[in-house]
């Protein structure tokens, strides 16, 4: 197990990845699907298919219309008219022009997008997909061999064809492509939520425990030296009703930032309780590992607190114990806490080697 990543504590949960990224795809797919439409409208115009020519202006002033209600967050409604514009468009396509035209291939995107959006409940999406599925296979039942009630020539037909064709595959893989990024952002930041203290950015309690656990395994295999440390900072309670919990938390914040930046890359650092640092040093006994523990002890009694316009001053007590060859990391964190309120009895800001 790796030691995660530190989050920034100050960024804000994000609350709904998927929903911010559905809005910017519904925009850019107005924008595209307003070009390709007017381009579309030009070209039935040219094949003097009137009716085509004017149904595509009026897709292109539907894709004007969704846009403006995504710009004035009306989601729901934006989607369901570019999804509407989308499948009536199709059959109406395939009504004129003919199957041949390929003109039905969008029916098939409009199912999965509809599936996966967030914003419909279940029952009336399943409803929608059916109705769409059974249009695409009623066009195909009787519109397949049907004649078109336009003829279009079979040459632009055909580049209508692969063109409608290599369209469908792009917009398919595109969405694949976009709805795998989102799953993946969103486990990782789920993944984030579960293992990193959220006012601080260090690991949190759950993640320290499963980190031990690691550490446990591999001085099984591999015997070393480690030592604990605990810290806790003096008179917090104190601090909190002095100058308010705000601060209290920007206090919390440096003490961490000190602790994070004071230690090693292979040490591990997590938020143990409210105002109480565990730090898991490998492969450090207790002579290397006191100087690093007075080291945090002074920096952290050395931090200022400007922006406060108070004397705000902070100081923490220190715990240490090295692990014994038949010790479980839990005992050897049991006599680092006794050490500490051993240092706290004896007048706080210092550190304390447990003895054993
Ligand atoms: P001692 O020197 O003996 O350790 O005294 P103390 O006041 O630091 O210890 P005590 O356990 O009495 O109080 C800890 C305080 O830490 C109480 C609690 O309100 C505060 N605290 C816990 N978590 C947070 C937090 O996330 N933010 C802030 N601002 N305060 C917190
Ligand atoms: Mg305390
Ligand atoms: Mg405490």
């Amino acid at each position: 197990m790796g030691k995660p990543a530190r989050q920034d504590g100050a960024s804000s949960l994000t609350p709904s990845i998927a929903s911010d990224s559905f809005k910017l795809l519904l925009s850019s797919g107005c924008l595209l699907a307003g070009i390709t439409h007017m381009a579309f409208g030009l070209l039935f115009y040219q094949a003097k298919v009137l009716p085509m020519a004017q149904v595509n202006i009026a897709s292109v002033l539907t894709y004007l219309l969704a846009a403006l209600l995504l710009r004035h967050n009306k989601v729901a409604l934006a989607m369901f008219m570019m999804i509407a514009e989308v499948a009536a468009h199709a059959i109406l396509a395939v009504i004129a022009v003919g199957w041949e035209s390929g003109f039905h291939y969008y029916l098939l995107i409009v199912i999965p997008v509809f599936l996966a959006n967030q914003l419909n409940k279940w029952p009336f999406k399943i409803g929608f997909a059916t109705l769409i599925g059974g249009a695409y296979v009623a066009l195909d039942w009787y519109w397949r061999k049907a004649a078109p009630a336009y003829q279009m020539d079979l040459g632009t037909l055909a580049y209508l064809h692969r063109f409608n064709l290599v369209t469908t595959i792009a917009i398919l893989s595109g969405l694949t492509v976009l709805y795998v990024h989102l799953i993946t952002q969103a486990e990782e930041r789920l993944h984030e939520l579960a293992t990193t203290d959220s006012l601080t950015g260090l690991m949190n309690r759950r993640s320290m425990l499963a980190a031990l656990e690691h550490e446990q395994a591999v001085r099984q295999r591999q015997p070393h030296d480690t030592c604990v440390l605990l810290v806790d900072i003096d008179h917090f309670k104190k601090l909190n009703d002095t100058f308010g919990h705000n601060m209290g938390d920007w206090a919390l914040k440096a003490v961490a930032d000190v602790l994070e930046s004071g230690v090693r890359e292979m040490d591990f650092v997590a938020r143990w309780g409210g105002e109480e640092f565990l730090i898991v040093l490998p492969f450090a006994n207790k002579a290397t590992a006191l100087p690093v523990a007075e080291r945090l002890r002074l920096a952290i009694s050395e931090l200022r607190f400007p922006s406060s316009g108070h004397a705000l001053r902070v100081s923490a007590t220190l715990g240490l114990a090295e692990l014994r060859a038949d010790e479980r990391v839990d005992q050897a964190i049991q006599r680092a806490d006794a050490a500490l309120y051993k240092g706290k009895d004896e007048g706080r800001n210092q550190v304390v080697v447990s003895a054993g």
